[in-house]
């Protein structure tokens, strides 16, 4: 199938969609200057996120942990989001029954208008105490320049899922729920190899939803997409957009 013709099909899809569900990973943010993970120009890799984004890591070098988060929330809080959030949360906007599922934790989508979502693994900016129920959020930035302690004496950590722990319950039952009624679901930029979060689009297909892949390269995701987009995700969703107001 030509190119065209695939993002006609997408967009009559999407147009015709009852319960969509758009599901998103790092690359929806690559072009807002945030490095992925994996794939090209995965520049974190130098920081083995595998080995800093773990409670033994953060047990045996909590100091190390924290620089490399905190590294992390000045590099988004000087991004913005790109063409690709703007048209996600435009679609929030025209579809009545949406929902938003990140694996993302920069908070772009919140910054580019989608309310209906569910952030998976967490949002980088809350800080939460190892040992009671306090968090709180740091936007604007922290008025701390040792290590975070909570008011009841314990080290404070990054409100966010590490490799290993499990997924906020009420967030993943709530993805699980709605990819259980989804017919299509749209899955932007993501390698498809982190679970249980990689379930969500697979969930779709069970039901007999349709997958829509956006991606710069085959993913996991891929062999199970009904439609795979090769390109930027800023590209290709702005494309899908002007062929959805056209068709209106
Ligand atoms: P990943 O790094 O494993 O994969 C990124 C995917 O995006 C790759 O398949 C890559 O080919 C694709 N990609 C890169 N640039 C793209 C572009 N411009 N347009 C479309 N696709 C593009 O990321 P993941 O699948 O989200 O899983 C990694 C985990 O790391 C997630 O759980 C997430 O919490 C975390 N993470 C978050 C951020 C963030 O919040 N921005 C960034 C990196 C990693």
């Amino acid at each position: 199938m030509q190119q065209e013709d695939k993002f006609i099909q997408a967009t009559n899809l999407i147009a015709d969609a009852n319960h969509l569900l758009v599901f998103t990973g790092a690359g929806v943010s690559h072009e807002s200057g945030i490095p992925v993970f994996r794939g090209k120009n995965g520049l974190w890799q130098k920081y083995r996120p595998e080995e800093l984004a773990t409670p033994d890591a953060f047990r045996k070098a909590p100091r190390v942990v924290w620089d490399w988060y905190r590294y992390r929330r000045a590099l988004i809080r000087k991004a913005n989001p790109n063409p690709a959030h703007i048209v996600i949360a435009e679609l929030e906007r025209i579809k009545s029954t949406f929902l938003l599922v990140t694996q993302n934790v920069d908070g772009l989508h919140r910054v580019a208008g989608n309310k209906k979502l569910v952030e998976l693994h967490g949002n980088i900016f809350y800080t939460k105490c190892t040992a009671c129920d306090n968090c709180i959020y740091e936007y604007e930035g922290e008025n701390w320049s040792d290590l975070p302690y909570c008011e009841c004496g314990a080290l404070m950590r990054p409100a966010v899922v590490w490799f290993g722990e499990p997924l906020p319950e009420a967030a993943l039952t709530q993805a699980f729920e709605f990819a259980r009624t989804a017919d299509v679901v749209l899955v932007v930029g993501t390698s498809g190899v982190v679970y249980p979060a990689a379930y969500v689009p697979l969930i779709v297909k069970q039901h007999g939803g349709k997958v829509i892949e956006v991606n710069i390269e085959p993913s996991a995701i891929t062999p199970h997409a009904d439609i795979f987009l090769q390109g930027k995700a800023g590209d290709v969703l702005t494309h899908i957009m002007k062929l959805l107001t056209r068709s209106k």
